[in-house]
């Protein structure tokens, strides 16, 4: 597909919609395992994002996304403003030429970034943390062949954010709660489902 300003205006936009919408279910998973503040931390970043769109959308998607991670790191207060931002900036940086995307290109680009977030939170798949989702949904892209690669990636992102249910945390605020933390999902978890599904509902309406 061609991405062009307008649609990367438009998939910034989608993302900062989404995860906007449902700040107040990631301040309540937050409130059982954590400090009640990871809905109002992103929408802080995300609103900080919507205030600069027309300017990220006159660039080309690489350096959007990069815009998108430096505006998440100054804005929001928290562990996941840094991990998420740091995401998106590195996603930009390692894209490469925007009108050249290949899906190889899109899957190192992310393994890129998620290495980035294991390396800056210390963290691994299995510690209840957003990584539980990036890591198989990634491995789920990597591996998907056949037409619904989308509806594919975002199924595995639904099932990777209930499997952090059971889980005790080992990283975050929520690592304090030890075994108490098992039963509830993961706040972070929450939002890299919402964010990895904002992504491919949009793709799926211009492919
Ligand atoms: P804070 O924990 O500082 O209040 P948030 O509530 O905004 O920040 O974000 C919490 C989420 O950040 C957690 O649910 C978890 O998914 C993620 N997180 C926290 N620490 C780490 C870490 N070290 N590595 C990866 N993800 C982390
Ligand atoms: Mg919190």
């Amino acid at each position: 597909m061609n991405f062009d300003r307008r649609t990367t205006r438009e998939l910034v936009q989608a993302i900062a919609d989404t995860v906007i919408a449902a700040a107040d279910e990631l301040t309540e998973l937050d409130r059982a395992i954590g400090d009640a503040d990871h809905g109002v931390n992103l929408e802080r970043g995300f609103r900080a994002v919507l205030a600069k769109v027309d300017s990220i959308g006159e660039q080309p998607l690489d350096t959007a996304l990069g815009e998108v991670g430096r505006t998440l790191i100054m804005s929001v207060g928290g562990a996941s403003g840094p991990l998420y931002g740091k995401l998106f900036a590195t996603i930009g940086r390692d894209l490469g030429d925007p009108r050249e995307l290949t899906r190889a290109r899109i899957v190192d680009a992310c393994q890129h970034a998620i290495e980035t977030i294991r390396t800056l939170g210390r963290s691994d798949v299995g510690d209840k943390t957003m990584l539980d989702v990036l890591v198989p949904t990634l491995e789920q892209l990597r591996a998907a062949d056949g037409a619904d690669v989308l509806e594919e990636v975002c199924r595995r992102a639904r099932e990777a954010a209930a499997a952090t249910i059971p889980m005790a945390a080992r990283r975050g605020r929520a690592s304090f709660l030890g075994e108490r933390s098992r039963g509830h999902m993961d706040p972070g978890a929450r939002s890299s489902e919402l964010i990895v599904t904002a992504v491919c509902r949009f793709l799926e309406t211009r492919v």
